[in-house]
């Protein structure tokens, strides 16, 4: 019988989890039971990608940058990346304006919801957790992440999963300085890059055979945490523009690859499918890195120089999923609290929610941090930033693990456009899951 294959092991284990989530809630220790016995497995599968994702980006980008032989080709790379992932951000950004001031959720919502939700959300942690944050990440000046972008230590930015910008700083320095010193002299030290990167992947191989169950424990988790289904009721409607946004930029994505990389958009989708379960159940681009890039080199065949690149930098600033969800969002809660937001507003919008998706880190519920800034840049009262937050607060994190999921595939579908732009063709290197234990 032929074997089942990776994603549809994983998406059984995400199905079996929600319904064994949904189950627990019916008993009054089942909650416990499974934050206690059963979601641990969950966080240790998340510790190992974030585990590996380190060494896989310094090993990785260094083999990248210094198989390119000619440093121009990496500013050529690098210039492509940025521009186009800025473009996939404003294409994201206007859809979700676009939906919401054409549906505009907010505007049916009622003021009986409103002072529920309020009750409920505004002195809640989480959300003066993220009020919290966003006030510090505020006071920094405006060439701050510039700043914090070098490091002062190597290996103290390599021991900190918080500052994936810090160490793509450094391993881009070494991969151009070893360039410069000539292929000869950095033989040995690219040897073992190449090799760590080998080893790597293949730890991402070895984990992603626990995939299954750890989405199940994450997910299971997931629902016993999760709120009221009533309020979750009150709030379908914006929860609704989110999601028909976040579909339509998929749907984006695949025109894209289909017509710009001539790569059939159905191969892509499920070519990346493992990343994008990942996304979903661990609400963290930065911990399915290592995942999206084994996809992305190993499957769909995108060149190490450029994915290597592409794809961390991209786990870092480019979040499609979520600049459309801040847009939404922050205009769902002007129209509920009939704020008055011009056209000058929405611009204003267009540019903080590209800058926030850029600050906000690849981890989950950054996206809500960075939409207080949104807010505070059209004005929103400071006053009424608690209650703006309590009213989404409720869908947030279902919201979140789809919006991951369309950051990364955003990632993956720029790495493949920036690939065809410079001439390279993709070649994968796996064709079937199984194809990489042969030899296990
Ligand atoms: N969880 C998202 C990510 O890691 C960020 C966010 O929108 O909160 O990509």
């Amino acid at each position: 019988m032929r074997k089942l294959e990776l994603h549809w092991k994983i998406l059984i284990g995400m199905l079996l989890g929600i319904a064994f989530g949904f189950l627990m809630t019916n008993f009054e220790w089942g909650p416990k039971f499974v934050q206690d016995w059963i979601n641990p497995f969950g966080s240790i599968f998340v510790k190992l990608l974030k585990l590996i994702a380190i060494p896989l980006i310094l090993a990785s980008l260094v083999k990248g940058i210094s198989d390119l032989k000619d440093i121009s080709k990496f500013r050529n790379i690098g210039l492509r990346t940025i521009a186009i992932y800025i473009g996939t951000t404003v294409v994201a950004i206007t859809i979700g304006l676009l939906l919401v001031n054409t549906i505009k959720p907010g505007n049916g919502i009622s003021e009986d919801t409103i002072a529920q939700l309020t009750e409920t959300y505004s002195n809640d942690s989480g959300v003066t957790s993220k009020l919290e944050e966003a006030s510090r990440q505020k006071e920094s000046g405006p060439l701050q992440f510039l700043e914090d972008m070098v490091p002062d230590n190597a290996f103290k930015a390599l021991g900190d999963n918080s500052s994936m910008l810090q160490v793509i700083f450094f391993t881009i320095f070494l991969g151009i300085s070893m360039l410069l010193i000539g292929e000869k002299n950095a033989k040995p030290l690219k040897k073992f890059f190449d090799s760590l990167n080998e080893v790597v992947l293949k730890m991402v191989d070895l984990i992603m055979l626990t995939a299954p169950i750890a989405v199940f424990a994450l997910l299971a988790n997931v629902v016993v945490s999760s709120g009221d289904p009533d309020i979750l009721l009150a709030l379908l409607k914006y929860a609704g523009v989110v999601v028909l946004g976040l579909l339509l930029m998929i749907v984006f994505y695949s025109l894209v690859v289909g017509t710009f990389t001539k790569y059939n958009p159905w191969t892509f989708l499920q070519k990346i499918s493992p990343a994008q379960l990942l996304a979903f159940s661990t609400s963290s681009s930065a911990a399915t890195l290592p995942v999206t890039m084994e996809r992305v080199e190993e499957h769909i065949g995108v060149d190490k120089e450029i994915s290597s690149f592409v794809l961390p930098v991209g786990a870092t600033i480019n979040m499609d999923g979520t600049s459309l969800y801040q847009g939404v969002a922050a205009v769902f809660i002007a129209q509920a609290l009939s704020f008055d937001l011009s056209f000058s507003g929405q611009l204003t919008i267009v540019l903080t929610a590209l800058l926030a998706s850029i600050g906000s880190a690849a981890v989950p519920g950054a996206g809500m941090v960075m939409l207080v800034i949104v807010l505070e840049a059209i004005g929103f009262p400071a006053d009424k930033l608690a209650i703006g937050l309590a009213l989404i607060f409720a869908v947030d994190r279902p919201l979140d693990m789809l919006r991951t999921v369309v950051n990364i595939t955003g990632d993956a579908c720029v790495s493949m456009m920036v690939a065809k732009s410079v001439g390279k063709s993709m070649k994968p290197k796996v064709k079937n899951w199984d194809d990489n234990f042969d030899e296990v």
